[in-house]
């Protein structure tokens, strides 16, 4: 589960050498919203709106200029305190370019056997396991392991992403455009494969999204981001037949 309150980031605003103030950009104002255990939490909101920057302060990659969040359980200031790894074991991430999130010099081997080692402490033979498991998790053949990110095709990688992920053994992923970068067969595949792994691994997810058709298919509520703000907060059926704030309004209504 995770509870936002107020959380707010800017950036610039500084001042240069010679003491001009620099523009100040509130990329996300205020925020407050909350993940229950087991939903789905769609945010969606235009370019620009802030979705990547509270992703980002979500999995500790970017600090919060103030405001607080509770990340399954655990305040996010006090697993700063505990290190690099706090972070990962209670929350992970899958971005939009699968690819580009993944080590090009690193085979899929390497990639999984990091999270399993460093974060779940697994001895070797627990690890070689696992990873059997989580390929088969998400679909892909044995022989993945001793290949390297740049062979596979985006669908493709972006399931080893999505292992990765999985490998942390989380409680909550955080989802940026996931499946933007795929063609539309694909999407529906991965999309088909993140219910069933929420499922089977009793997961929550935040998942980001400009895409309406796609939100409407995963998620159990939407959060909509408008200048760095969240404007409105509803179940997904009633944000789509019934939207209250007039950004929404027009966004269902120029959905195609
Ligand atoms: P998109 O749908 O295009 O991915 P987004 O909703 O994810 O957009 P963000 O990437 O969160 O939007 O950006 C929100 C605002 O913050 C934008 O105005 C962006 O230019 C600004 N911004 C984001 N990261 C930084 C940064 N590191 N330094 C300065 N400004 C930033
Ligand atoms: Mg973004």
């Amino acid at each position: 589960a995770i509870q936002v309150r107020d959380l707010s980031k800017s950036f610039g605003g500084g001042r240069s050498l010679f003491g001009k103030k620099h523009h100040e950009i509130k990329a996300v104002s205020s925020v407050s919203l909350d993940l229950a255990r087991g939903e789905t939490l769609a945010v969606v909101g235009e370019s620009g709106s802030g979705k990547s920057t509270l992703a980002r302060m979500l999995v500790g990659l970017e600090r919060p200029t103030s405001g607080s969040m509770l990340i399954g359980g655990k305040d996010a200031a006090a697993l700063r305190r505990d290190g690099p790894r706090a972070f990962g074991k209670t929350i992970q991430y899958v971005f939009q370019d699968p690819v580009a999130s993944l080590n090009p010099r690193k085979t899929v081997r390497e990639i999984l056997d990091t999270p399993l080692k460093l974060l779940c402490g697994y001895e070797p033979s627990r690890r070689r396991a696992r990873m059997t498991e989580l390929l088969d998790a998400v679909q892909m053949p044995a022989d993945t392991l001793t290949r390297y990110p740049h062979e596979f095709s985006g669908g493709q990688a972006q399931r080893i992403a999505i292992a990765r992920a999985l490998a942390a053994e989380a409680e909550i992923i955080v989802f940026d455009e996931p499946v933007s970068a795929l063609d539309v067969c694909v999407q529906a595949q991965v999309l088909l494969l993140l219910s069933d792994l929420k499922t089977r691994f009793d997961l929550s997810y935040l998942f980001i999204s400009h895409d309406l058709a796609v939100v409407e298919a995963i998620s159990d509520r939407v959060a909509v981001m408008y200048y760095g703000e969240v404007v409105e907060t509803a179940p997904a059926a009633r944000l789509f037949a019934n939207p209250e704030h007039a950004y929404t309004r027009r966004l269902v209504a120029s959905a195609p």
